[in-house]
This record gives C-alpha cells, sequence and structure tokens, in this order.
C-alpha cells in the first residue's frame, strides 16, 4: 500500500501522485486497480483526426465558396460548400457515434439509412437529379435495408423481431401506397421494394411465427 507523506492517508493500487493533493506516493504499489487504456487512447487520437479533417474541409470549403466565390462548372449560382457542410455534420454527428463501443443494433443501421437518404436527396435537388434518386436509388437501398433487416431478425435471439418486420413493411409498403395514388405510373424499382417487403413479412411470420406472437403479446400486454 502506498501512502501519501502529507494527507496521511494509504492508497490503493499504483497511482503515482495522490489522488487528494497530487504529492509524489511513498511506498510500494500494488496491482493495478484500472484497466491500461492504451486502446482507448489510440482510439480517441483517431477521432480526433478524423475531426479535425472533417472541420477543416468544411472551413475550406465554405471560404473558397463564399470568399473566392469559386463555384462548379455549371452551377455557378449553387452554395456547394452548404452541401458539403451538411453532409459532414451529418457524417460527425450522426455516423461516426454510430462506431462508439456499446451501439450496434439493426434500428441504428436503419436510422442510418433513413439519413443518408434524406441527405442524397436534398443533394440530388440542388444538382438536378432528384428523380433519379426517388425513382431509383432509394427504392434499391429500402429493398437492400428491408433483407439485412429481414436477415438480422432470421438470426435475432432476443426475440425483436417484430422492429425489423415493422421497418420493412413500412419502407416497403408505405412509399408504394403514396406513389400508387399521386403518380399514374410505379416505378419498377418502387414495385421489386415493394413486392420484397411484402415477401419477406410473409416469410418472417412463416419461420418466426410463434415469437412473432410472443412478442405482440409481450409488448402489448395481451
Ligand atoms: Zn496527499
Amino acid at each position: 500500500m502506498k501512502k501519501c507523506p502529507y494527507c496521511k492517508i494509504e492508497v490503493g493500487g499504483d497511482l503515482i501522485k495522490c489522488p487528494l493533493c497530487q504529492s509524489k506516493l511513498m511506498g510500494e504499489g500494488e496491482a493495478a486497480y484500472f484497466p491500461r487504456l492504451e486502446n482507448l487512447q489510440k482510439r480517441s487520437l483517431f477521432y480526433k483526426f478524423q475531426l479535425f479533417f472533417v472541420w477543416a474541409i468544411l472551413i475550406i470549403g465554405l471560404g473558397l465558396d463564399f470568399l473566392l466565390q469559386l463555384r462548379l462548372p455549371g452551377f455557378p449560382n449553387l452554395h456547394w460548400s452548404l452541401i458539403l457542410a451538411m453532409w459532414l455534420v451529418v457524417f460527425e454527428f450522426g455516423i461516426m457515434r454510430q462506431f462508439r463501443p456499446g451501439t450496434g443494433s439493426a434500428r441504428k443501421v436503419t436510422m442510418m439509412v433513413i439519413i443518408l437518404l434524406a441527405l442524397l436527396a436534398i443533394t440530388a435537388y440542388f444538382f438536378g437529379f432528384l428523380m433519379i434518386v426517388l425513382d431509383l436509388v432509394v427504392p434499391i437501398v429500402l429493398t437492400g435495408t428491408i433483407i439485412a433487416n429481414f436477415v438480422l431478425a432470421m438470426v435475432d435471439k432476443n426475440g425483436n423481431t417484430m422492429a425489423y418486420l415493422l421497418s420493412g413493411l413500412l419502407f416497403g409498403v408505405i412509399p408504394s401506397i403514396i406513389l400508387y395514388f399521386t403518380k399514374d405510373e410505379m416505378p419498377i424499382a418502387w414495385i421489386i421494394c415493394m413486392i420484397m417487403s411484402v415477401v419477406l413479412f410473409v416469410g418472417a411470420v412463416i419461420f418466426k411465427g410463434r415469437s412473432v406472437t410472443a412478442e405482440i403479446q409481450r409488448r402489448f400486454n395481451v
């Protein structure tokens, strides 16, 4: 046990300085109380690097755009740096946070997909390819998410099938209903997305039927 000559206290572990007065402790130390944090420090350094790069790109972009009036060819009136800033801020506060330890559920992946699709749609609106994104990219990505969620629902042992099923059904069916009533012709990718979501929903009910019923009973107390 180490001792502080000034505070007259005993301090366990292998601390070098007194936790009260910060003086050097005397005596022999014991085995360390706390784990070494080298891994965490490395991660923290990486995090700071990426944070610095994100801010640097954001500030340089704003400077080139607003101060030097540097515009993208073909878009003389577009403040491209604001779109870039939107992506960087969402990347920093939306995406990087998902990689912290202790996080990592299908719901977060789904949220990320929704956020990224929203950003893509906004970007596409300003660059004039919104229709391609809405008719093609969004339904393809949502179909991929539905399939991924289905796989996760199949391997999930904690009985959280409902969340996956609902997200699949919402992604596939609700946009399709909206499109059906607002557009004369439904884009083929949306039709595939809708069919896939219904097929996988039926598949999940067939394969996981009992756990779905159990989960409904558990969640709604019926
Ligand atoms: Zn002390």
